[in-house]
Order: structure tokens, then sequence, then C-alpha cells
């Protein structure tokens, strides 16, 4: 449906629906004055009956679904009952504004309360791009570079799990291993890099491999991808992370990578995750040449393979940082510089709206948009801020100014900045521990997880 039609058809039934709405909220002021049923979803009847800040929130909340656009009103209200809203209501509600786009956010902000509870977490991790060497060219990436220029690397197995070793010693339960797809990368490349990190160090959480790399690996040896990661399973591996979906969307694809790893290719494969009991995370990479109608397409087909498998853990939203890309320098005037600071807002917004019951965590990632801005989308809808990292090269390559390390005392009080309780969460979102301050990390003898980051050697 355009979004003219469903404007209007939503603002006849919207009408009616408020109307009743208006007159359940005046009875129920007769009864007792902070509750408001606006809700027959029983968790947010849970909610309304024994917590008096979440009462206080919700009647703010109808005040102001009261005062704007009434399609906006209905999603909303929709939304904050519990009920599913579909691709086109998330793009209308994409192009939120104003009045629109704070109930937006509140919104967002009750159901992630409705969800996690006021709880946010991150995780103790180190990324390690074992490779930048990568030929397949895709137009938003500056961190490939080709086996003979300057400053390429392929590490070593043995460096990668001196890497994890270290990486487990300052208190990590997770690495993050990703890496360009080099050519001399063998049938068995992926699973002797697993089965060498696993035998230095048997209990670290092995997060790795896109689902790029997965293709990859699967062709090189000639294996479907399910029998490919059976393998992986079996020699350690943890889960993967979701990402190289960018949009999932084959027009959009073909300006970024020339459709390489096609929609089809990306979803086959995570689903071949799911079904072999590797779980995995899931993204997007919004703000260069996509649309508002194009990232509700991407959370719905999210939704979608969710309902089908159950296996993501989260969905983790990544803006497009543009300064070093070909993607951007090549045609300014047609590729956006990255994602606006509303735009991020309203993506951490939708997703959990979309999502909500499906894929109820919600990253906001420090790397893309700094840890100020990021602990800013947990009153917006997200639950959690990732991992600490200690080194990330891939956002830095491309330009990004973060992205190397934020320690867990930071983590902690960025969380507590936002009005919630911090916990450190394993990889699948166990909770492992809970701070009621910063200094607690350090009490609890989680080592630091850097004090240097030359440290590390790798930038
Ligand atoms: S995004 Fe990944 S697959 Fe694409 S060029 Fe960069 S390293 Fe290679």
């Amino acid at each position: 449906m355009k979004n003219n039609d469903l404007m209007s058809a939503q603002n006849s039934q919207t009408s009616s629906n408020l109307f009743h709405y208006e007159q359940q909220v005046s009875q129920a002021q007769e009864v007792k004055e902070n509750i408001i049923p606006i809700s027959h979803d029983a968790r947010h009847q849970f909610l309304l009956a024994s917590n008096a800040a979440y009462a206080k929130q919700s009647k703010q909340l109808v005040a102001k679904l009261k005062q704007i656009d009434l399609a906006t009103a209905e999603i909303l209200y929709q939304a904050l009952k519990g009920q599913e809203i579909s691709v086109e209501q998330a793009t209308y509600l994409f192009k939120a504004e104003q009045g629109e786009y704070q109930a937006l956010l509140e919104t967002a902000d009750l159901v992630r309360q409705q969800r996690c509870g006021d709880v946010a977490s991150f995780v103790i991790t180190r990324n390690i791009n074992f490779t930048n060497v990568c030929y397949m060219g895709c137009r938003f990436c500056n961190f490939a570079k080709s086996k003979e220029e300057e400053g390429a690397e392929f590490l070593s197995f043995d460096e990668i799990a001196n890497r994890a070793e270290e990486a487990w010693l300052k208190g990590a339960t997770e690495v993050c291993i990703q890496g360009g797809l080099h050519p001399d990368i063998d049938k068995d490349y992926y699973k002797n890099l697993v089965l060498a990190v696993k035998a230095r160090v048997p209990d670290i959480h092995i997060h790795a491999f896109s689902p790029f790399e997965i293709w990859y690996g699967a062709k090189k040896a000639r294996m479907t991808p399910q029998a490919f990661l059976t393998e992986l399973k079996e020699a350690g591996l943890g889960s993967m992370p979701g990402t190289a979906a960018e949009i999932l969307d084959v027009e959009v694809r073909k300006q970024l990578t020339k459709n390489k790893l096609t929609t089809e290719d990306w979803v086959t494969i995570i689903k071949a995750a799911h079904e072999v009991g590797v779980k995995t995370t899931s993204t997007i990479m919004y703000g260069h040449v996509d649309q508002p109608h194009h990232w509700a397409a991407h959370l719905g087909l999210l939704r979608d393979i969710q309902k089908e498998t159950g296996g993501i853990t989260e969905f983790v939203p990544l803006g497009f940082i543009h300064y070093e890309t070909k993607l951007y320098n090549d045609n300014p005037d047609l590729v956006r510089p990255g994602p606006t600071r509303l735009e991020h807002f309203k993506m951490h917004a939708v997703a959990r709206l979309m999502l909500q019951g499906h894929i109820d965590n919600i990253q906001a990632s420090w790397v893309k948009m700094g840890p100020e801005t990021a602990t800013q989308m947990l009153q917006a809808g997200a639950n959690d801020l990732g991992g600490t990292l200690m080194n990330e090269s891939i956002s830095r390559a491309a330009g990004a100014k973060h992205g190397q390390e934020v320690v867990p005392e930071m983590m902690v009080d960025n969380i507590h900045k936002a009005g919630l309780s911090a916990v450190r969460r394993g990889t699948l979102y166990q909770t492992l521990e809970k701070y009621d301050s910063p200094d607690q990390v350090i009490k609890t003898h989680i080592p630091r997880a850097s004090e240097q980051i030359d440290l590390m050697g790798v930038m």
C-alpha cells in the first residue's frame, strides 16, 4: 500500500480506535488515577499495575499520542499493545518528524522496557581482523587491500591464537574474528583457524565469519553451507556475525557489492547456520543509496527469518561511514554521507517496534556512532552497547573516528548514565554479572580490557 493510501485508510480506522481508547482512558481514570488501561497486552498491563514509573511514562505518552498525526498515533498504539506492525507502517514511521518523532522514540523506550526491563548489557570481546586482503571490490569498503599493497596483512594462526589468549587474559569472553576473502584461503582454512584458537583458549567463545566468508569457504571446500558450518561448529565455532547484510535488496546490493553475495545467498547461509545450531546476529548498513522503504523491508525480512528459525540473537544497526570509500567519493552527489543523527534514532526505535517479540535485543554500535550517541540510543529502543572490542580495524579503515576500545568501566558508566542497570553478558545474552557502579568491574576481578591499545600491536 502506498503511504497516502495507508494514511487515509488508517485515519478513518484510527478515529474510532482512538475514540474507544479515550473512553477507556477516562473510565480508568475514574477507577484509579495512575493506571491507564491503554492496552490489553498482558505484559503491558502487568507493568502498568506494578510499576509506577512505567505507568507515569505511559500516561505521558498517551497524552502525546492524542496530539500527533492520527496514522502515526495508531501505529505506535498498536506497537505499544505488542501487536505486529507491517513493513508499510514501518516505512511510514521512518518519516516521522517533530512531535511524531518524539512519540516514536518514547514508544520505543517503553516497548524496550516491556521487553527487556530496565537493564542494558555489554560484552567483553576482542575483534581480530585476520586479513585485510580481499578482491571482492565492495564499493563501501576501504578495509580491503591487494596482496602486494603496503599495509596488507594476513595473520598466522599462531598470531591469531596469541591475540585470543591476550584477550582472554584481559577478561574477554569472546573473540569476534572476521577478515577479507584472501585468495590464499584454502578449503580447510576457516576450520583450522577455529581449531588453532580453541587449542590455545578452549573456553573462549568464537564468534566468527560473516555470511560472505562462509559463502567463500563453502565454495572453496565444495560443500553445502550446512555441511561447511557443521564442520566449523564441530571445530568450536560458537556463533556467527550476521554482517555482510548491508541492505537486503537486489538493486541496492548491485550498487554496493555488484550483488556478489545476493540477498538469497545471505538468507540461505543465515538459515543454514540456524539449522545446524549456530546462532547468528543480524545487521543493516544504512545511510548511503538506500531509502526508508528498504530499511523497513530489510527489518521485515529479518523478522520473517526469525519466525522461521529463532536463531537470531540481536539486531545491530550499522551506519555507513563514508569518508574513505569509493562508493561516496566517486559519487558524492548521489550517495549520502552516512545516516543523520535523527536517522540513527529512528532506526533503533523502529527496529525495536518492528522486531519486538522476535528479536528483542537491539544493539547500539559505539564504533559507528561514538559512545555518547550510542548511549543515547538506550533511551530510544536499544538495550545493548555491544562489545568492548579492544581492536577494530574495519570501520577505522573507512574513516570512522571511533572504534578501538571502550573499557568495561566506561560501558557500565554509560549504561548508568542512561538510567539503566548494567549487565555484562555472554555472546548469547547470558547474564554474567550485574554492576551497581562502574568501580565494581574492578572489584569483581575482571581484568581491565586494556590499559594501552598499542599493546595489541595492530594499528
Ligand atoms: S566488505 Fe568484506 S568482502 Fe567486501 S571488499 Fe571489504 S573485506 Fe572484501
